[in-house]
């Protein structure tokens, strides 16, 4: 049976499934119970692979009052 590998979104967890290939695009739950899971791939076909910077506005965690403001 393959084996397929998961990433959480909700607590960066990264986990493996073994199941069958037909339930490959199954949602899969984070060993932690989060629903919010991205199916990683194995191979380099996805555009966007290495873009794991954080994008500008996301999370919050700027310095100031959350940017926009010109502070
Ligand atoms: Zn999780």
């Amino acid at each position: 049976m393959p084996r397929y590998e998961y990433r959480c979104r909700s607590c960066g967890a990264t986990f493996e499934i073994s199941r069958p290939m037909r339930e490959a695009a199954a949602a899969a739950t984070c060993p932690e119970g989060h629903g919010d899971t991205v199916k990683l791939l194995s191979t380099v076909a996805v555009t966007g692979r290495g873009g794991a910077a954080p994008s500008a506005g996301g999370g919050g965690g700027g310095g100031c009052c959350g940017g926009g403001c010109g502070c």
